[in-house]
């Protein structure tokens, strides 16, 4: 048997019941294959045995009182997955799925993300099953303080810098870093994604989502294309769809799906701008369901459905797929049918939105496939910008935050290609995303010794 088969043997063996860690370390592991033939001193060092364990796990209770004044207990996690280039580094989901196994596959990818950014931040991944749909304001703000009541002793700027995830957006950081703030007396930059009035850096919410479409920008331009009258699918409807809609539509391509967890809208006229502000609002205002856009704009709506289940079941075309929801939403049927109905390009907003089965259809058919570690590395890039502003305790711009997020993406684009190549496959960004962030970790974790 070989190392890397060994270690995903062992993490299966050890940590049977975590099958989305499972399935990322998997992923990890074949891509880094070659490199232990090319680097036989991470083989001796016990590198990838060592980098699929945590450098620790915290996993804690948050009891809080509700509206009623019931008391409510939900679990607290942060996973430590790796500070060997730099504090640990990764968001805080709020969902009622939020397990272990969940919160360790986002740490591990995440090691690699921020090594791939080039910025000096290790990996991590944190948050609780509480489910902020329909909660009150003042419940959000409880729950956010008992959470972060346990949560500040294992966090700091030099230490650990979560940010934010599924279920926590400007609102939810704004309360978890008013009561960090409370209770350690310091005005640190121990969170990013903060308000511009208090620390936070102008793009941060765009990011991620500008992030994946400039990724997705670039690898058409590898075949001479751009986003110009494409039709392009998303899917979710929070902070990394939103502002891939506004990029796309900004670059002259037509966004015709969008959804929630309850439902799906095609709208065949495209999301345009006054469109995408509604959305903004629906969804980070008034906490609604994108049910309301149908509604509003008499567009057809698909309830218990996500994005590609309705393309595949209405067999609708597409050029561009932009998967901005969740994990394991493209399965290999819904793969399928996107490259029937002319699907070239898919770049991942989401963390591992595509199942390995709908990966390989992609692989199999030439489709430009750029995996989330990569495509949706520019929130957490401009997350490291957030950091360095606050250390030097300075602003900068929107139109520099910007120009940074897209030099950083195209870096990555780049990254990815050349180490693809060096390894003899072109054109792979999953090979080459895994190993251009893998050396850089290794070769730090090496220089350790055995730490
Ligand atoms: P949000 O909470 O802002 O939005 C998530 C969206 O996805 C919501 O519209 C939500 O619907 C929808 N959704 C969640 N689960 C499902 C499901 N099972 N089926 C269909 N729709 C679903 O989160 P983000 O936009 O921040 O995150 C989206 C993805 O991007 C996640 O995978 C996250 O890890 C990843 N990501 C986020 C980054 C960031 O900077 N925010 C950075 C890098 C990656 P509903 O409104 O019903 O909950």
């Amino acid at each position: 048997m070989t190392v890397i088969k060994d270690v995903i043997a062992k993490v299966k063996q050890l940590d049977h019941d975590q099958k989305e860690f499972h399935q990322a370390v998997t992923e990890v592991m074949e891509a880094l294959e070659p490199t232990t033939k090319r680097h036989p001193e991470f083989v001796k060092a016990k590198i990838y045995e060592r980098i699929v364990e945590p450098e620790r796990v915290v996993l804690f209770r948050v009891p809080w009182l509700d509206d009623r004044g019931e008391i409510q207990v939900n679990r607290g996690f942060r996973v430590q997955f790796n500070n060997a280039i730099g504090p640990f580094k990764g968001g805080l989901r709020f969902h009622p799925s939020v397990n272990l196994s969940i919160i360790k596959f986002l740490g591990f990818e995440q090691i690699f993300k921020n090594s791939l950014t080039t910025l000096p931040m290790g990996g991590g991944k944190g948050g609780s099953d509480f489910d902020p749909k329909g909660r009150s304001d003042m419940e959000i703000m409880k729950f956010c303080q008992a959470f972060m009541r346990e949560l500040f002793r294992h966090i700091g700027g030099e230490t650990d810098v979560p940010a934010g995830d599924i279920g926590v957006g400007g609102r939810e950081i704004g309360y978890l870093y008013g009561y960090y703030k409370k209770i350690k007396n310091e005005h640190t930059g121990v969170l990013t994604g903060k308000g511009l009035e208090y620390g936070g850096s102008l793009i941060r919410p765009e990011a991620t989502g500008y992030g994946a479409v400039y990724f997705a920008a670039e690898m058409l331009a590898t075949k001479g294309l751009d986003f110009k009258n494409k039709i392009v699918a998303v899917s979710g409807s929070g902070n990394v769809a939103q502002y891939a809609i506004e990029k796309v539509t900004q670059m002259g391509g037509r966004v015709i799906t969008v959804c929630d967890s309850n439902a799906t809208v095609v709208d065949e006229e495209g999301i345009n701008v006054e469109k995408c502000c509604f959305i903004m609002d629906l969804k980070n205002n008034h906490r609604g369901r994108i049910k309301e856009y149908a509604d509003k704009y008499q567009t057809v709506c698909f309830e218990g459905k996500n994005v590609w289940e309705v393309i595949k079941e209405q067999d609708i075309k597409v050029d561009i797929a932009l998967p901005c929801a969740t994990q394991n939403e493209i399965d290999s049927e819904s793969a399928a049918a996107l490259v029937k109905n002319g699907c070239i390009c898919v770049a991942e907003g989401a963390n591992m939105p595509s199942t390995p089965e709908a990966i390989k259809v992609f692989q199999d058919n030439n489709l430009l496939y750029g995996p989330g570690k990569a495509a949706n590395a520019g929130g957490v890039a401009t997350s490291g910008l957030e950091m360095s502003q606050n250390s030097l305790r300075l602003s900068w711009t929107r139109e520099e935050v910007d120009h940074r997020l897209l030099l950083i993406m195209k870096g990555i684009h780049k990254a990815c290609l050349d180490a693809a190549d060096a390894y003899g496959k072109k054109g792979d960004y999953v090979i080459g995303a895994n190993i251009a962030g893998f050396i850089k970790v290794a070769k730090a974790m090496l220089a350790y010794g055995v730490v």
